[in-house]
């Protein structure tokens, strides 16, 4: 048996009849990255040794015991580099603490394995940005494995890693889980506490799982979830056992489509895929609404105006003097902030300090940021008015299937459209999560693309209940449009 190859309920069950050991799972994935990781990029460090020593102790009783997973590599975990992938912090920066996330894994009885590949920062749609190595997708090296998780899709979809956190601040766990073939969940905003996440935009930001299966990721975040006195924005509200509503039946489930999310734009292919998606549930006895979320065009402009702001704020502490990049010889103070941050940050990063710096300044930021929070609001109530008749939503989660490296790398606007279907969650705070539902032949190969369902505030059970009986009614490897 290949540990690589199971889920994170098959490896315990493994554990649990005697036919793997901790040991076994941890070693055997060090071996599939020294084989695979090289051409695919998904892992920018791994410590072995810490990870056997934790083997050797880990009690297969505890809900998570004994089972590696992949980190996002900007979620700090106590003794490892955190790099966020970026040549600022590279080399320079090794956690002091543990992440809350990282905390309740160990609790669980989990085991932080590898750090894996993103964009610099989480500011991306494609890993295109990282800014230590090229990540690829492994239905297609020649294609983008989707960002800012793209290294913890890739490493699920590679059998590289059991399961892996990310990090989703306005589509970076859901879509690069389209792209690559595997379940990523954004919870609500508040659900999971982002003590230990390093910040990108703080009002949008949460942690999420990204597994093989549904079931897996119900188990990760119910680890994860709950309230934490070190991150005032996590909300202290009872985690309900998600597994226990996962039984396979969506009898009665009230699925709204938004008219806006299936206009213009949207590949004919993936269009195929996700309204059969849609069949399927109505077939299992789902009821489906058309809806409207009229603020949807104006999602984009103010993700990026209100993430670009925010980031400009919270970057603002990589300046060569507290840690991270410092430049060699500088004439003065200036000079030193200057170069430091000039020779450490990528193009991405700067043109979003750059954003963010120019719609907060005087002047600017009545006619801009203000202006965004109040649209922001709209968009918000939008998805307020829609459960009020719904449980939950469905949509495509990328217009397109994962497209060719280098593509879109000169065309940022491009890029950003990558994210056109998933921003306005983060704006709104609600859940939201990605599951396969078929293959889109591209260019004579098939990729795989995500069916994504938005649920409440707090309503991650409902999702994860519709993708659970959506996943076990389908093979979605065996759906080709
Ligand atoms: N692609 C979006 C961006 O570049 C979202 C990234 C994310 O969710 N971290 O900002």
């Amino acid at each position: 048996m290949d540990p690589c190859k199971l889920t994170i309920s098959q490896l315990r069950t493994a554990y649990k009849a005697g036919e793997l050991t901790p040991k076994d799972a941890v070693q055997s994935l060090a071996a599939a990255i020294e084989a695979k990781d090289g051409d695919l990029g998904g892992y920018l460090s791994h410590d072995l040794d810490s990870a056997l020593a934790e083997a050797e102790t880990a009690d297969p009783s505890l809900p998570l015991g004994g089972v590696p997973i992949a980190i996002k590599d900007l979620i700090n975990v106590k003794g490892q580099p955190c790099s966020c992938a970026s040549k600022i912090l590279a080399g320079k920066y090794t956690s002091p603490y543990d992440a809350t996330v990282i905390t309740r894994l160990r609790e669980a009885g989990a085991i932080p394995f590898g750090r894996t590949n993103m964009d610099e920062f989480a500011m991306g749609s494609s890993n295109e940005n990282s800014g230590i190595q090229p990540a690829k997708n492994p239905w297609d090296p020649t294609r983008i494995p989707g960002g800012s998780s793209g290294g913890s899709a890739l490493v699920v979809a590679a059998d590289t890693a059991i399961a892996a956190l990310g990090s989703d601040t306005g589509g970076s766990i859901r879509q690069p889980a389209s792209h690559c073939g595997c379940v990523g969940l954004k919870p609500t905003y508040g659900r999971v506490s982002r003590y230990g996440l390093v910040a990108f935009a703080s009002s949008l930001d949460q942690i999420g799982p990204i597994t093989k299966t549904v079931k897996d990721s119900a188990l990760l975040l119910r680890a994860i979830a709950g309230h934490d006195r070190f991150d005032s924005t996590s909300v202290n509200q009872e985690v309900p056992n998600y597994l226990s509503g996962l039984t396979g039946d969506v009898k009665g489930l009230k699925i709204g489509l938004p008219k806006e999310y299936f206009a213009e734009g949207l590949d004919a292919g993936v269009r195929q895929a996700v309204e059969k998606a849609i069949a399927q549930l109505e077939a299992a006895g789902a009821e489906t609404v058309e809806i409207s979320l009229p603020h949807t065009e104006y999602a984009l402009a103010v993700y990026y105006i209100i993430a670009p702001a925010e980031a400009s704020a919270n970057l603002a502490r990589f300046d060569g003097v507290r840690y991270g990049h410092r430049a060699e010889n500088p004439t003065d103070l200036l000079d030193h902030y200057r170069r430091s941050r000039e020779e450490g940050f990528g193009d991405e990063v700067k043109r979003r300090i750059i954003l963010g710096t120019y719609v907060l300044s005087s002047g600017y930021h009545d006619a801009y940021y203000v202006q965004a929070q109040k649209v922001r609001t709209r968009i918000r109530e939008d998805f307020t008015e829609a459960f009020k008749k719904v449980d939950v939503i469905a949509s495509p989660v990328c217009p397109t299937p994962a497209f060719k490296i280098g593509d879109r790398s000169d065309d940022p606007l491009q890029m950003y459209l990558a994210d056109i279907y998933t921003l306005a969650a983060n704006l709104s705070g609600v859940c939201g999560i990605s599951v396969p539902c078929g293959l889109v032949n591209t260019e004579g190969t098939p990729l795989p693309v995500g069916l994504q369902l938005l649920g409440k505030a707090f309503g991650e059970g409902d999702i994860l209940r519709a993708a659970h009986a959506y996943e076990q009614a389908v093979n979605w490897r065996d759906l080709i449009y």
